[in-house]
């Protein structure tokens, strides 16, 4: 008989995760505290962006950081209350910002960027798509203030192989003739793909784990322990369960069990907005991040969706309304006719402090397995995770190089 894997979280790691292990033969149970649909996974900007191998933690990052906190209109904030905490995972960053380690990272998020849209295609075979997903690329641009540093990535994507254009002003006005003509110079990805509401996504293929035989407990996990065999006993606010094997992708949250199992992972949140604009989608083609602010926009089914922002600040502290009220007025620095702007969502990018996620088996324990931290791209690469962690719970061969990935780099 086929063993018993509990998957903890239903973001689009853990349902692709689900999904990957019923089509292996698995019994699986998803438990998440909430119904799938309201995490990181639901608010994000919905760039499917296989090229966007350049991590953040670069060289040049680490000087361009106080003129970004002190800009008003800029990328970056911090929650001053948790500042102190954060220290350590600082620290870590600023280790891991040599440019041997940015090219380490570069290397391994490559390996599996690469591999992310055939791993989506696979899934959404089985799903009903109309309308949900656009083939239009993303276009960033930029001022000729910010080129220094857009050049090093155009460079390195180069490097590993990315398809981009370069764009000349009336070429950014011939594709977006909407957009105020700011900028000096863009670029185009035209590999990069956007879902147009992924909510939506999230939850046709959550249905479609239901469909298969994956069974849905919602309830939130307080404990991981272990059987005398080492097999996960789950317990919950509700029950507790016995299963084989366990899978820990509660993104931004997994911290909190990881701990509980002994495994000291400097995982931390970068904390990011949206807000969106009704009835104003046909402003736009396909999805524009502004550089030189650090936040973008795609056109989707509830509107224009503006987001973006880095603020360090935990996942506890409320929503800062000051980076709100400074998303609403980029993107009307960009479209200065839009209309009032509704839904204004807090979301939490899981993110190690060397910019790779976590993917593998906890140091501890052979059957629990870890998929989270994929920070700005964990929709990009929630089908490719899925994959790769269903082939690690049933003990697959892969040409892949998973180590990288591995929490023991933490140890
Ligand atoms: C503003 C913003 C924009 C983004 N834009 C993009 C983008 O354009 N492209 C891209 O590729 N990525 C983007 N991202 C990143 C991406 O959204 C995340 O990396 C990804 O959604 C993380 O998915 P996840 O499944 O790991 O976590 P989540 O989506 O956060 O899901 C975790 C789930 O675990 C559950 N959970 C947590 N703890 C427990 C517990 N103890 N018991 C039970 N359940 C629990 C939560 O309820 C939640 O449902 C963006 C993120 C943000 C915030």
């Amino acid at each position: 008989m086929k063993s018993s894997i509990c998957v903890i979280g239903a973001g689009i790691q853990g349902v692709c995760i689900s999904l990957h292990l019923i089509k292996k033969g698995f019994k699986v149970t998803l438990i998440d505290r909430d119904e799938p649909g309201n995490s990181a996974s639901y608010g994000n900007a919905g760039h499917f962006s296989p090229y966007a191998s350049v991590p953040i933690n670069r060289p040049d990052i680490l000087l361009d950081v106080p003129a970004m906190l002190l800009s008003s209109t800029g990328p970056l904030a911090l929650k001053w209350n948790y500042v102190p905490k954060m220290i350590p995972w600082f620290i870590k960053f600023i280790k891991n910002c040599s440019k041997k380690k940015m090219m380490h990272t570069a290397k391994y998020m490559h390996q599996i960027l690469d591999l992310a849209l055939p791993a989506y295609d696979e899934l959404f075979q089985d799903i009903d798509l109309s309308g949900l997903v656009e083939n239009r690329g993303i276009i960033y641009f930029w001022t000729d203030k910010d080129l220094k540093s857009r050049e090093l990535e155009i460079n390195i994507r180069k490097e590993l192989g990315a398809e981009q254009v370069l764009l000349k002003p009336h070429e950014i006005h011939d594709l977006e003739p909407h957009i105020r003509q700011i900028y000096h110079g863009g670029v185009l990805y035209p590999s990069a793909r956007h879902a147009r509401n992924p909510g939506k996504i999230l939850n046709r293929l959550f249905d479609l784990f239901l469909k298969q035989g994956g069974k849905f407990k919602k309830e939130n996990v307080e404990t991981i322990n272990f059987s005398s065999d080492d097999k996960p006993l789950i317990k919950t606010n509700l029950n507790s369960y016995n299963f084989d094997k366990a899978v820990v992708s509660c993104g931004a949250f997994s911290k909190q069990l990881t701990d509980l199992v002994n495994e000291k992972i400097p995982l931390d949140t970068e904390r990011g907005y949206h807000v969106h604009f009704k009835g104003n989608d046909h402003l736009l083609s396909r999805p524009v991040i502004f550089l030189n602010r650090g936040f973008g926009i795609t056109p989707m089914e509830q509107g224009l969706r503006a987001v973006g922002t880095v603020e360090f600040g935990g996942l506890k502290n409320p929503p800062t309304k000051k980076r709100i009220i400074n998303l609403v007025n980029n993107a009307k620095y960009l479209f200065p006719d839009l209309s009032e702007h509704y839904d204004e969502w807090l979301g939490f990018r899981p993110t190690l402090p060397d910019f790779l996620p976590v993917m593998g088996p906890s140091k501890n324990h052979k059957n629990l397995f870890y998929s989270f931290g994929h920070h700005h791209l964990g929709w990009t690469l929630g089908a490719i995770s899925g994959k790769i962690i269903s082939g690690m719970v049933s003990g697959d061969n892969t040409n892949l190089n998973l180590d990288p990935y591995s929490s023991t780099r933490f140890s």
